[in-house]
């Protein structure tokens, strides 16, 4: 049984935006790198040294992570001066520009693999961030967005469909070249998997197939010839790029964020850890990794853009971050785990071990009753309440928090309560839970 200590700053949010691309030739390339620079040592650090600091005394077994982060996560396609296709380029003007709002609105670009790891609990990132990934593999990526971005530190993403790289059966001359890739590859920059050929992935959907002699006929696939295509896309792409790349492939960007839950599965199976698609929202702790949304950024709507920064600019700044503490530490009554006789509890935890507690911060949630009125010494650090409404499910969450040095301290713990017992008052109000501390 552990406890968690969590200790809150503040947090952010990401989004993720989609990406798209025709299936047509040509990548084009130039990309940006992203790797760890400056911004992202700074935003994906491990337990953020504020963090480890903060929990003083406890023993933290885990890095503490602020669970209150967002993070926007942004797609891009080609860069390019002179617009023609507007759903999938942009100016360089216009992306610089973009870029510099980023930092401006105190919004810390971290990489993917960040992202990732922050919502696995290995790592912290800062309350509001973005990822910026770039689609298809155009080479306008390599030549006109990695240099903006090593201007501003940023890292990022390439999502490559490996017909589109140059020399494939898609790749035109706007395209990136395997050459590019593995510069980009050894300067930091994260690549990870589009599909094979980017094409709609549902089974029973049109879609171009290449002939043997290089002609592209329109089909539609189903039974066991669809699930072998399905694995070329999704399975085939990943081991491509990691047998030409040397690298680990662990993120999907869905082509048109068009799947389903067998393409989930499938894509899961392969080793995928998060799949995205371009239906842009705000990235959350909580937000499920089989769909991280993207917001798109096109020539044709600025809004999209200016919008999503908004989101994470206005949210709410308290955060949580949560580190596991060994559960002796908050010699908690009843324990994590424990199963008590009576649905009148006496509650108690010691928070002595977490540092000076401001006494007016302390405050306890209980599953089925909410904030509750508790007793707080601070002499002793013990914070109690005696339950005075019976609880009357079968297991009890716990959680106690307040402010320490500046920083929001939190623990959760579960108990189980015996129904058969649970009719008498058999714990005696021993402490009636006096002044509503807080
Ligand atoms: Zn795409």
């Amino acid at each position: 049984m552990t406890i968690r200590l969590a200790i809150l700053p503040l947090l952010l949010a990401l989004n993720f935006s989609m990406c798209k691309r025709n299936p047509s030739p040509t990548a084009s390339s130039e990309p940006a790198t992203s790797s760890p620079t400056p911004a992202e040592a700074t935003a994906g650090g491990s337990p953020g040294p504020g963090v480890a600091g903060a929990a003083s005394a406890p023993k933290i077994t885990k890095p503490v992570v602020d669970q209150t982060a967002q993070t926007l996560i942004f797609c891009y396609h080609r860069l390019v001066d002179k617009i023609r296709y507007p759903g999938t380029e942009i100016t360089p003007a216009a992306f610089e520009a973009e870029m510099k709002q980023l930092k401006d609105a105190g919004i810390t670009v971290i990489s993917l693999q960040d992202l990732l790891a922050w919502k696995r609990g290995e790592k912290n990132i800062p309350p509001r961030c973005a990822v910026i990934t770039f689609d298809d593999g155009w080479k306008s990526q390599y030549e006109v967005a990695w240099p903006i971005m090593k201007k501003f530190g940023y890292p990022f993403t390439m999502f490559i469909y490996t017909e589109g790289v140059r020399g494939g059966s898609l790749g035109g001359g706007e395209a990136i070249t395997w050459e590019q890739l593995a510069d980009m590859r050894d300067n930091g920059v994260d690549i990870q998997a589009h599909t094979a050929t980017h094409q709609d992935l549902r089974e029973g959907h049109n879609i171009m197939l290449a002939a043997p002699g290089g002609k592209r006929t329109k089909t539609k696939l189903t039974g066991p010839q669809y699930e072998e295509w399905l694995q070329k896309e999704v399975v085939g792409c990943k081991q491509l790029l990691e047998q030409r790349l040397g690298i680990k492939v662990n993120c999907f960007a869905v082509p048109f964020g068009s799947y389903n839950e067998h393409v989930k599965e499938i894509a899961r199976n392969a080793g995928y850890e998060a799949m995205f698609t371009v239906y842009g929202q705000p990235i959350t702790f909580t937000s499920p990794n089989d769909s991280l949304g993207r917001y798109a950024i096109e020539a044709n709507k600025p809004k999209v853009f200016v919008d999503a920064v908004k989101m994470i600019g206005t949210s709410s700044a308290g955060a949580t971050a949560v580190a596991e503490v060994g559960a002796t530490n908050l010699s908690t009554q009843p324990a994590d785990g424990d199963t008590v006789r009576t649905a009148l509890p006496l509650i108690k935890a010691n928070l002595s071990g977490v540092g000076a507690i401001e006494p007016g911060s302390v405050q306890m949630r209980v599953s089925g009753l909410g904030v509750v009125p508790v007793s707080y010494d601070p002499k002793t650090g013990t914070v109690s309440y005696q339950v005075t409404q019976k609880l009357r499910e079968n297991s009890c969450t716990v959680i106690v928090s307040a402010k320490s040095e500046g920083k929001k301290v939190e623990a959760h713990w579960t108990f189980g309560i015996d129904a058969t017992a649970a009719g008498a008052p058999v714990a005696a109000p021993a402490k009636p839970a006096p002044t509503p501390k807080k």
